[in-house]
C-alpha cells in the first residue's frame, strides 16, 4: 500500500500528542531515589530547594553569562489573586506545580504556561486574621503521583497529580482557638510528609508533624516547645526544654510558647537526619512568656530530628530566650566546605539575627557565626559557649523601650538564600532594618489577636518622618563566603523585601526585586548581567529547569507577605502593586506584559467630617494599629496587597461600620464585632478620616514644590 504523505505530518502531531498524554497521564512520579539523583536529570526541579540539601543551585547552563542578555518572556501566566506570592515552583518532566495566594494549586504545561488543572482548597476569606503575614503559601511537594498542599487553614491535602482532586486531606490543627496556619511547602522524605505551621504571633505552641503520603495517617509529631506544665512532658526532648522554661504565664496567660516551625527544613539520607529550624516566642516579650530568663528551647532553634520516629538528635539555639521575633526559620542549605584544611559536613542558616551559622550537621556543633549585616542587640556570638553575647539595651523586657536592630523583619527573612559550589558563595537576600519595642508586661493571651506583651506598636506618620524611617530600611544581596566568613560581593537596593535566590552553572544567580524587576548577576563578581520588567514586587525565589532541550527559568511575581501588608509604607518607593503572575523567561522569548496596575487615585466627593477630639484621635490611632494596621499597613500607610484606607471611596466611607462588622467577609476583610465596640469602630473611622486629610494635605503639598512635607500633626 502506498504511504499517504500528506498525513504523516498528521501522524507526527498525533504521536507527538501521544508522547505528551503519556507524560501528563502518569505525572510526579518522584520518589527519594529520584531527588537524592536530581543531579542526573538537572531539567527537573522536583524538591523546594532542588535537592534535599536545599541548595537552590542549578546544573544547568545553556543560560548563560554570554547569552542571559537574550533572555525574554517566553510566557506569562496570571493568578487568580493578587496577594503574596512565595511559591517555589515544582517542575517534572515538563509539568509545572505551584501556589498562589489562599493556597491554591495550579498545573501548567512548563514550556507553555497552558493550565492543566487548577485546586482550589476553598480556604475561608476571613481566614486571613489567623495569619501574622498574608495568605501566602511556599509550594507543594510532589511524590509518586500526587502533589501536597499545606493549606492556610492548617489541612495537609493529597491531589492526584493528573487530576488536580483530591485523594486525602487532614486537619493538622491540634486546637482551632489558637491561630494556626500553614504557609510553608511540605518536605517529602521516606514517604512520609513532613509540614509544620504558624501562628506564634496570636499564640500557639509549635508543631512539627509526618504523615503517611499514601494514606495520610499520622506517623508522628515533634512539638517543638513544651506543653501544660500541668501535665508531665511528652518525651525526653521535651523534658529537657522543659527545664528552660520559667514560671507558668507562657503556658496559662502567654499564648502558648510559639517556636512555630513555619518554613525551612533540609534532609541529609546518608546521615539519615531532617533538620527544621523553628521560630520566635509567644509571647515575644520573655518577661511575659518566662520571667524574663531561661533559654526557652527550642524557640529560634535549628533541630535535627529522625525522620522515620521525629526523634530529637541534636539542636542549635540561634537566639536563646528570643524576645526579639529573631526566628530561625530561615533557609537551611546543607554543604561540604573545607574549614580549617578539613573537609566538613555543614548546615548553613543566616537566621533573622543578623548572623551568619555554619555548623557540623553530624552533631551540631558551631563552627563560625559571623554578622552578616551590622545589629546592635548583640556584640558577636561566644565561640565558647555558642551563644550570643546581648547588649544591656537588647533586654527592653527590663530595661525598658528601645530601638534595636534587626527589627523583627529581621536580616534575612524566608526570602530563600541559594549555594553555587562552583564559587563556594551563598547568595543571600540580606536587609538592614530595626525595630521599636515598648514593652507590656502584663499582658495576656486574647484568642484571634496579635500578642506580643509590647504597647501597640508606635509607627511615624508625618511623610518627613515616614521618609527617615524608610530611608533606614534597606536591601542587600551579599554574595557570602561561608568559610572565610566575609561578603565577596553585595549588591545595595533601596528598600528591603526583595527576592530569594537561584544560582546556576551558568555562572548566574537571579533574584526579583522588591521595586518589580527580575534580575541576574554574575555569580563570581555580582557584575550585573540581565534585568527585565515583572510589574510587582517579587519575593519567591527562581527556579530553573528544561524540557525539550531548552532551558527556562521562572519567577513567581507578586508583592505582599508580611513586611508589604504591615510596614509596606516603608516600601512606598517601590511604588508596586500585587500582581499575582508566574514569569517564565527563555532565551529569545519575545512574550509582553501587560502594562503595570495603576496606583490608587484619591476618590472624587466629600469625605465623612474630621469631628475626633484629641483623645479619640489618639484611641482611634492606638485601636487602628493593634487591630487593622497588620493587613492595612501601620499609621493607615497602605502597602500596595491590601486596600489601603485613605483611598476609601464616599460610598464605602457610608457603610464603614458595616464593613468593619463582616459584609465584606467574602471578600477577606474579617469582621471585628466581637472585638471591638462602637465607640472603638468610630475612632478607628475619624482616624482613618484624619489619614486621608494627612494624605490630600501632602499630596497638595509636593504638587506646589515645597520642599518640606507638612507634618500629621
Ligand atoms: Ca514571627
Amino acid at each position: 500500500m502506498k504511504p499517504d504523505l500528506s498525513k504523516l505530518g498528521v501522524w507526527l502531531l498525533i504521536l507527538a500528542l501521544g508522547a505528551l498524554n503519556a507524560a501528563v497521564a502518569s505525572p510526579a512520579k518522584v520518589d527519594g531515589k529520584r531527588i537524592i539523583n536530581a543531579n542526573h536529570e538537572p531539567g527537573n526541579w522536583m524538591s523546594t530547594g532542588r535537592t534535599y540539601d536545599e541548595q537552590r543551585f542549578s546544573p544547568l547552563n545553556k543560560i548563560n553569562v554570554d547569552n542571559v542578555k537574550d533572555l525574554g518572556l517566553a510566557w506569562a501566566y496570571k493568578l487568580d489573586v493578587d496577594r503574596g506570592v512565595e511559591a517555589t515552583p515544582i517542575i517534572v518532566d515538563g509539568v509545572m506545580y505551584t501556589t498562589g495566594a489562599f493556597s491554591m494549586v495550579y498545573a501548567l504545561d512548563a514550556r507553555s504556561g497552558k493550565l492543566l488543572w487548577k485546586y482550589d482548597p476553598k480556604v475561608k476569606r476571613d481566614t486571613d486574621k489567623k495569619g501574622c503575614c498574608d495568605v501566602v503559601n511556599r509550594g507543594v511537594a510532589v511524590w509518586k503521583g500526587r502533589v501536597y498542599v499545606g493549606v492556610f487553614d492548617g489541612r495537609l491535602v493529597a491531589l492526584d497529580a493528573a487530576t488536580g482532586k483530591p485523594s486525602w486531606s487532614v486537619d493538622t490543627v491540634i486546637d482551632h482557638h489558637r491561630s494556626t496556619t500553614i504557609t510553608g511547602a511540605p518536605r517529602i522524605v521516606k514517604g512520609k510528609v513532613i509540614i509544620g505551621n504558624g501562628g506564634a504571633e496570636l499564640g500557639m505552641r509549635g508543631y512539627l508533624s509526618a504523615y503517611d503520603s499514601e494514606s495520610g495517617k499520622l506517623l508522628w509529631r515533634f512539638f517543638t516547645v513544651p506543653g501544660d506544665p500541668k501535665l508531665p512532658p511528652e518525651n525526653a526532648a521535651m523534658a529537657m526544654a522543659r527545664k528552660t522554661w520559667f514560671g507558668d504565664r507562657w503556658w496559662n496567660e502567654g499564648g502558648g510558647g510559639g517556636g512555630t516551625p513555619w518554613d525551612s527544613m533540609a534532609y541529609d539520607p546518608e546521615l539519615d537526619l531532617l533538620y527544621v529550624g523553628t521560630g520566635n516566642g509567644s509571647m515575644w516579650n520573655r518577661q511575659v512568656r518566662s520571667e524574663g530568663h531561661g533559654d526557652n528551647l527550642f524557640l529560634s532553634s535549628i533541630i535535627a530530628l529522625r525522620p522515620d520516629s521525629g526523634e530529637y538528635v541534636w539542636h542549635y539555639q540561634t537566639t536563646p530566650g528570643d524576645t526579639w521575633d529573631y526566628t530561625a526559620t530561615q533557609s537551611i542549605v546543607l554543604a561540604d566546605l573545607e574549614i580549617g584544611g578539613k573537609l566538613r559536613k555543614v548546615l548553613m542558616q543566616a537566621p533573622k539575627n543578623s548572623f551568619f551559622y555554619v555548623l557540623d550537621r553530624a552533631t551540631g556543633e558551631l563552627l563560625s557565626a559571623e554578622k552578616f549585616v551590622p545589629s546592635t542587640w548583640a556584640t558577636h556570638v561566644d565561640m565558647k559557649t555558642g551563644r550570643p553575647v546581648e547588649t544591656p539595651e537588647a533586654d527592653w523586657p527590663k530595661n525598658g523601650p528601645a530601638l534595636i536592630s534587626p527589627g523583627p523583619i529581621g536580616a534575612h527573612n524566608w526570602q530563600p538564600m541559594s549555594f553555587s559550589p562552583l564559587t563556594g558563595l551563598v547568595y543571600l537576600p540580606a536587609q538592614h532594618t530595626a525595630g521599636f519595642y515598648d514593652p507590656d508586661n502584663k499582658a495576656k493571651w486574647k484568642e484571634g489577636q496579635w500578642n506580643l506583651g509590647m504597647k501597640p506598636f508606635a509607627f511615624p506618620e508625618s511623610s518627613a518622618d515616614v521618609k527617615t524611617a524608610a530611608s533606614s530600611y534597606t536591601g542587600e544581596l551579599i554574595a557570602w563566603n561561608p568559610v572565610t566568613n566575609k561578603a565577596v560581593w553585595s549588591h545595595p537596593y533601596p528598600v528591603i523585601w526583595n527576592g530569594g535566590t537561584l544560582s546556576t552553572a551558568g555562572n548566574l544567580v537571579f533574584q526579583g526585586t522588591a521595586q518589580g524587576q527580575v534580575v541576574a548577576y554574575r555569580a563570581d563578581t555580582g557584575e550585573q548581567v540581565w534585568q527585565s520588567e515583572a510589574n510587582t514586587g517579587v519575593m519567591a525565589g527562581p527556579v530553573t529547569f528544561e524540557v525539550d532541550g531548552k532551558q527556562y527559568v521562572t519567577f513567581m511575581a507578586g508583592w505582599g507577605g508580611s513586611f508589604a501588608v504591615t510596614l509596606g509604607g516603608l516600601a512606598q518607593n517601590a511604588k508596586v502593586q500585587s500582581e499575582a503572575r508566574i514569569l517564565t523567561f527563555k532565551l529569545g522569548g519575545k512574550a509582553t506584559l501587560p502594562p503595570r496596575k495603576p496606583v490608587p487615585v484619591l476618590p472624587s466627593g466629600d469625605l465623612p467630617p474630621f469631628t475626633a477630639d484629641a483623645a479619640t484621635l489618639d484611641h482611634g490611632r492606638q485601636v487602628f494599629n493593634s487591630n487593622c494596621g497588620a493587613c492595612h499597613g501601620l499609621s493607615a500607610l497602605g502597602g500596595g496587597v491590601i486596600p489601603d484606607l485613605r483611598y476609601l471611596s464616599p460610598d464605602k466611607h457610608k457603610i464603614f461600620n458595616g464593613i468593619v462588622g463582616g459584609i465584606y467577609v467574602e471578600r477577606g476583610m474579617p469582621g471585628f464585632g466581637g472585638i471591638l465596640n462602637a465607640a472603638d469602630v468610630e475612632a478607628v473611622h475619624q482616624y482613618i478620616i484624619r489619614r486621608t486629610q494627612d494624605l490630600v494635605a501632602d499630596i497638595e503639598h509636593d504638587k506646589a514644590g515645597n520642599a518640606a512635607p507638612v507634618p500629621a500633626q
